[in-house]
């Protein structure tokens, strides 16, 4: 699977540095959280020595549960090479944002199927016999007059989970926060583990802060 980063939150002012002195450790996006906290009690010149850092600032800020702080930065990225079964799973998340590509309009056979990773992960290319009901299903409403849109809608109903998606999804860091928690358990799917174990090692990249109290994979 691939699951780039594609865009996240950037700061376009400098107005946090003029009201905050901003920690040198941390990422600007981390600055934006710290600083939406702090404006709560208006408190940028840092009064307890406890949380002067970003990093204890935010750690306080995840252990009070004001993740609502969080919702100020945001993350998209492009998801390839995962299976439409992990995709069901993913879009429970009902905090995320998705542009999907559509079986509607796109040829199935420009897809691939994901191989489960406990048959060793990955993709191989549709056979024609992965697709003989689609194709048949396909002819059969084109000889009868229907449009290719037509046609592929109902062919789309004969391809299997295990066909390859692709996507882009968005989230705040709270509503990333809360799909990693519950998609990085053992207890879930090995895809969507794999996928949250991409995702939290991206979003470290970019605010470790942030995310300091998640475990990996
Ligand atoms: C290991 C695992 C196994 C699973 N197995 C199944 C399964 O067999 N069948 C199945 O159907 N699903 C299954 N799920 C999906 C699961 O039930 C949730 O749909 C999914 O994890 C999304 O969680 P959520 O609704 O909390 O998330 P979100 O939709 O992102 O919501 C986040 C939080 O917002 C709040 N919230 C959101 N909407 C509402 C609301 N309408 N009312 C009140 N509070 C709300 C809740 O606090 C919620 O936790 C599984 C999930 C996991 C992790």
């Amino acid at each position: 699977m691939s699951v780039r980063l594609i865009a996240h939150t950037q700061l376009v002012s400098r107005l946090i540095e003029e009201k905050m002195e901003v920690d040198v450790d941390s990422e600007s996006v981390e600055d934006l959280l710290e600083f939406a906290g702090r404006t709560c009690y208006l408190s940028y010149d840092k009064p307890n020595p406890l949380t002067r850092s970003n990093e204890d600032y935010l750690e306080n800020i995840l252990a009070q549960q004001h993740e609502s702080v969080l919702e100020h930065a945001s993350a998209s990225f492009y998801v390839e090479g995962v299976s439409r079964n992990m995709l069901l799973e993913l879009e429970r998340h009902r905090f995320l944002s998705f542009s999907v590509v559509s079986t509607r309009y796109v040829d199935a056979r420009k897809l691939n199927h994901v191989i489960p990773p406990a048959l060793g992960g990955g993709l191989t290319p549709l056979t024609d016999e992965d697709l003989e009901d689609y194709d048949e299903a396909m002819k059969f409403l084109r000889d009868r007059g229907k449009s290719v849109k037509q046609a592929r809608e109902a062919a789309a109903f004969y391809l299997p989970g295990g066909l390859e998606t692709r996507f882009v999804v968005t989230g705040n860091f709270r509503a990333w926060r809360d799909v990693l928690r519950k998609r990085l358990s053992p207890g879930a799917n090995a895809e969507i583990r794999e996928f949250a174990g991409e995702v939290l090692t991206s979003l470290r990249g970019i605010a470790p802060n942030a995310f300091q109290d998640l475990e990996g994979l």
